[in-house]
């Protein structure tokens, strides 16, 4: 039922008075309040507001006009009608002027001043329709707001928790989680033992004032437990829980509990938590995968740096003996036997790479590659490196120079291994640039590095291949490498070594034209 509208009658002159309360109470849905003088009638405006003040000009104490100014000057919008009994245009203008609705002049008909009072309602009845409307809307669009900011919360407690694999902040994270997105006092998790097929509970924890403690009792856990048998969300009073699953496989179960202040759970944080579940099981899965994965990649990285081991011991006789029979030291080999024992020579030297360079790999895949760095003269690792290399440099008939000032900085290194980085750049730079090519080293001191760099004019890289270029056992699809003996495992080993030692590695190459690489080596600081 519509509530009645009220309307404040304010006249000194009571026969008038009560010919207006008469008139108005005729009609269904008014009520009427009086008023002897401007003085009670702005009281009673002010203490309870009506929806419509009839306010006579001429009273004692105050007239008219000056209740209108009080009633602005105290920011009280109630519509008015004015009663007077001058009709003039100035009064109209003046009524106007202060924001009056409406005014009869007496005498004036009963028609009159309900038609009046009609027009000055019906402005009421809008606007009260407009506020209501506004404050729903308000009310709309904070609980749209609240939506936005929790699907938002749940996004991103979501992403953090699928981003995280170690197993344990995993766990607690989720738990954060939990408490953050839904407000209760207590939460457990708990996660399917895969061999005994039963629940165990991997963390309880309850808030107390802010804080959060162990629990000694169980409840929660045990609705987690339960939702996780009946494999759907279940509520009791002040409990609520989700079991976590991986498809159709329950891999554990969230509990919440207010069982202090046994504050109920509503739906919808049954639907936040299902859906925190539902993260928290995928990102649970892919930490057990990836756990998995680590342990199947270190037992592969063991089992080939044992067998590039035990390989060692083999090769070196095989090239031992070999070097024996070459050398003539057992008697003189016919131009056939001479053309095999060099043959198994250069495939045991091929070997020999591999099994180290195997061995390298799986060292810096389980970080167990030590190094020996100390302040070395570059010039040294740059002068073995030519080295080691000249034979077959030469072999092809390409053109080497090398450029190091005198003047360089002991740099901060292994010098072994730097001498690995620079010989495994050359054999590149030889093996992939045609006979007659130039091959150019260079060094020079740049922001607090040494920089090196190997040049050739050589086949090239492609943009795609370059993409792939450090990734273990990448190998060009370009017949100028195919052709060349080669494992893929050499550039890999080269980044590995460079960034141990505290430097970058970049290529820059043009297909057809040559490619070169260069590392930087931090100088040595002098202590
Ligand atoms: P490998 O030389 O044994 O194949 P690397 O890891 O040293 O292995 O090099 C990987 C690949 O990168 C090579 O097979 C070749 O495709 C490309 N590459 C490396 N260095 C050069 C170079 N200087 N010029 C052209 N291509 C190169």
């Amino acid at each position: 039922m519509k509530p009645d509208v009220r309307i404040l009658v304010v006249d000194d002159s009571r026969p008038m008075r009560e010919f207006i309360v008469q008139i108005i109470a005729s009609r269904e849905g008014f009520v009427t309040l009086e008023a002897s003088d401007g003085a009670e009638g702005l009281e009673m405006a002010l203490a309870d507001p009506p929806d419509l003040i009839l306010l006579d000009m001429e009273m004692p104490r105050l007239n008219g006009f000056q209740v209108v100014d009080a009633l602005r000057a105290q920011q009280a919008n109630i519509p008015i009608i004015l009663i007077t009994s001058h009709g003039s245009e100035a009064i109209a203008v003046e009524v106007f002027r202060k924001g009056v609705k409406d005014y009869l002049i007496k005498p004036f008909t009963a028609e009159e001043m309900y038609a009046a009072i009609e027009r000055a309602l019906t402005e009421v009845r809008l606007r009260r329709e407009k506020e209501a409307l506004t404050q729903h809307l308000t009310a709309a669009n904070q609980q749209l707001r609240r939506r936005v900011q929790e699907l938002d919360t749940l996004y991103r407690v979501g992403k953090s928790v699928t981003s995280l694999l170690s197993r344990d902040q995993l766990l607690e994270r989720i738990l954060d989680a939990v408490f953050y997105v839904i407000g209760a006092e207590e939460a457990a998790l708990m996660l399917m033992d895969e061999e005994s097929g039963t629940l165990r509970t991997e963390l309880h924890r309850q808030r107390v004032s802010g804080e959060l403690h162990q629990l000694a009792h169980r409840s929660a856990e045990e609705l987690a437990s339960d939702a996780a048998r009946k494999e759907h969300a279940t509520a009791t009073g002040a409990m609520l829980s989700a079991p976590l699953k991986v498809g159709n496989r329950v891999i554990g179960a969230l509990g919440v509990g207010n069982r202090v202040s046994t504050r109920p759970f509503s739906g919808h944080d049954r639907q936040l938590l299902r859906a925190l579940a539902d993260y928290a099981a995928i990102a649970i899965e892919n930490a057990r995968l990836y756990e998995k994965v680590r342990q199947a990649d270190r037992a592969k990285s063991e089992f080939v740096s044992f067998m590039a081991h035990e390989l060692r011991t083999p090769m070196t006789s095989i090239r031992g003996y070999a070097d024996l029979l070459a050398k003539g030291t057992v008697g003189p080999l016919t131009p056939q036997q001479e053309e095999f024992v060099c043959t198994i020579l250069s495939n045991a030297e091929r070997m020999q790479v591999l099994v180290s360079d195997l061995r390298d790999i799986s060292r810096i895949e389980m970080g167990q590659l030590r190094l020996e760095v100390k302040p070395v003269r570059l010039a040294e690792s740059l002068e073995n490196g030519p080295q080691a290399t000249r034979g077959q440099i030469e072999a092809r008939s390409q053109q080497l120079t090398v450029e190091v000032p005198e003047n360089l900085p002991l740099v901060h290194a292994d010098p072994a291994r730097l001498a690995q980085i620079l010989i495994n750049l050359l054999s590149n730079a030889y093996k992939y640039t045609p006979e007659g090519g130039h091959i150019r080293v260079r060094a020079w001191l740049q922001d607090g590095h040494v920089h090196c760099a190997v040049s050739d004019t050589g086949v090239g890289i492609s943009p795609e291949d370059r993409a792939r270029l450090f990734t273990k056992f990448f190998r060009s699809e370009d017949p100028a490498v195919q052709e060349m003996p080669g494992t893929g495992l050499g550039l890999c080993i080269v980044r590995s070594l460079v960034e141990l030692q505290g430097g970058e590695i970049e290529v820059e190459s043009q297909p057809g034209r040559g490619t070169t690489f260069a590392f930087t080596v931090p100088v040595a600081t002098t202590e």
